[in-house]
């Protein structure tokens, strides 16, 4: 039961964690029962089931974008997302300010770090992002304003390697003294919280498996 999962996890939560419900690939009806029981955060991965969700869902809801985001879909959800947690690369960052700047908006993102040790994972490596805060660009991109960081660790038993995973990402948060540490999903997410994480992004724990 969605409801039930959703109670049991924010019980394990601290006051002050978000969680997002990640829904997606889930239907509409799993996302109305999430929002019967009080839900309003969610995530998702893909601009276009983001925006058609959007469309038929009650306007109440705040909207996350966690998946990558390709240049050209940015426009689907700008006019509406609250918070875009996968700014990759500069190019992107720079591409959703602009298109955030037609829109008449300031658009609240993340900067995704690369902290697992796999490669396929996306994200600004820790260094790159000492330059990128230490550089003073951010300000040039007046259509976003960046809050926070957003890892995902290896995919893994070792929990040694995850926990030096997320404080890896834990200390650049704090030394930059951002708003928003989104880290942790269903398998992790205890640990994440633990090592500081303010915002965890939940999927299969609530709604199950994913078809
Ligand atoms: C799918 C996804 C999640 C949720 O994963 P679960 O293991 O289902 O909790 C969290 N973050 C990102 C970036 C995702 O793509």
């Amino acid at each position: 039961m969605i409801e039930e999962q959703i109670d049991r996890i924010k019980k394990t939560l601290p006051q002050d964690v978000h969680l997002v419900a990640v829904s997606k690939f889930q239907p509409i009806a799993a996302i109305e029962q999430a929002y019967a029981v009080g839900q309003r955060l969610f995530g998702e991965s893909r601009p276009q089931e983001l925006a058609e969700k959007h469309a038929k869902l009650p306007k109440d809801i705040q909207w996350h974008f966690i998946g990558h985001l390709q240049t050209n879909k940015i426009r689907l959800i700008i006019p509406f997302v609250t918070l875009i947690h996968s700014i990759d690369s500069y190019r992107l960052a720079e591409a959703v300010s602009v298109e955030a700047i037609k829109a008449g908006r300031v658009v609240d993102v993340l900067l995704q770090v690369h902290i697992a040790s796999e490669q396929t994972k996306q994200g600004f490596g820790v260094d790159e992002i000492e330059k990128l805060m230490d550089s003073g660009i951010l300000k040039e991109w007046s259509g976003i304003r960046v809050v926070g960081l957003m890892g995902m660790a290896t995919y893994t038993d070792d929990r040694t390697l995850i926990e030096h995973e997320f404080n890896t990402l834990a200390l650049l948060f704090r030394r930059y003294n951002l708003l928003i540490l989104s880290m942790g999903m269903s398998e992790d997410y205890p640990l994440a919280v633990e090592c500081g994480s303010n915002m965890v992004r939940i999927g299969s724990s609530i709604f199950g498996q994913r078809y």
